[in-house]
């Protein structure tokens, strides 16, 4: 089978719900909570603006509890939740992120307020969930489950072994120190008028240390849009975030290439650079390619646009979903 390399009517919404090894999963859920993403968020799309439509299909990703954001969201080393999740508009070049996030329910809105109410890029910790309290922002207890318990346990024995392949370091820290484990979700629009949005939000991964943040609220990695492109990333963040990956991509379609060679070719660098397992990346161009490429054995997408009859959803390779 080949690549779709035609481009799709606008408007045009492309989601993910995390790059990852899939092996033990639900997939029914996962496969239901895509498909609200990308019908949800094209709804938004109707009648709004690319903005409106990234931020609906990530809310309902997070709202969804089978993703690794909002209320699905990992535990890291310590066993509590911390979020990381950024927004980009490409129209007005206007980004936003906010990192260790643990009490606000939705962190996607959180980031759009900063972006809306604020002069900066880039908010973490405390206030950022003040503000957004402030805001009318619903909060939410993310006091861990029996099952993500259990999961934390068998994962801390893997870490306590050196098992896990992209926290060596830290489980030698571990075994030193006593005291002291991916799914992110995201969307890209393109809508009526041309406007190009990105969006992502993140749990980050089992087992990272409290404080580390990722490539998720950072613009240029996590998410990118600007008028010819907006990207989505999801994988290991301190790799995406050395690469710049989401940037890179567009930086791609810039170059000249469309939006589905543009995702091939960032992950062919992450495979090159950091190895397989490492990215993934969804990407929407002006023109109305759009791109999905993963180093993993998955990466669930879904997407819906004027072109479309009914959302097109995948997880393994499958070029039905570019
Ligand atoms: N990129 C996210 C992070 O490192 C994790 C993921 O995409 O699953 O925080």
């Amino acid at each position: 089978m080949k690549h779709h390399v035609q481009p799709f009517e606008k408007p045009i919404i492309l989601v993910h719900g995390g790059a990852g090894s899939f092996s033990r999963r639900n997939f029914k859920e996962y496969r239901s909570c895509l498909k609200d993403a990308v019908t949800n968020g094209y709804e938004a799309l109707l009648s709004g603006s690319a903005i409106e439509g990234v931020v609906e299909a990530v809310k309902m990703m997070e709202d969804c509890g089978h993703m690794n954001a909002g209320i699905g969201s990992v535990l890291n080393l310590h066993g509590y939740v911390e979020m990381d999740a950024g927004i980009m508009d490409g129209k007005t070049m206007r980004a936003a992120g906010v990192a260790l996030i643990r009490k606000i329910r939705n962190p996607i809105l959180l980031a759009k307020a900063i972006m809306d109410h604020t002069d900066h890029v880039l908010l973490a910790g405390d206030f950022a969930e003040k503000l957004g309290e402030k805001l009318g922002l619903e909060t939410y207890d993310f006091a861990p489950q029996e099952d993500k318990k259990r999961k934390y346990n068998e994962l801390y024995s893997r870490l306590l072994k050196g098992d896990i392949k992209h926290l060596r370091r830290i489980s030698e820290l571990v075994q030193k120190y006593k005291d002291i484990a991916y799914g992110t979700v995201g969307a890209v629009a393109l809508d009526r008028e041309g406007r190009l949005a990105a969006a992502t939000s993140t749990g980050g991964y089992w087992l990272k240390l409290p404080g580390r943040i990722g490539d998720t609220p950072i613009v240029g990695a996590g998410f990118y849009a600007n008028k010819n492109a907006a990207a989505s990333s999801t994988g290991i963040g301190e790799y995406i975030l050395i690469a710049g990956l989401c940037r890179k991509a567009v930086e791609f379609v810039e170059a000249g290439l469309n939006a589905t060679s543009a995702a091939v070719k960032s992950i062919e660098y992450m495979s090159a650079f950091f190895g397989e397992n490492t990215a993934g990346l969804i990407i929407v161009d002006f023109r109305g390619y759009v791109g999905a490429a993963f180093n993993t054995k998955g990466m669930g997408r879904a997407m819906l646009s004027k072109s479309h009859k009914e959302p097109v959803i995948a997880i393994f390779r499958d070029y039905s979903l570019v």
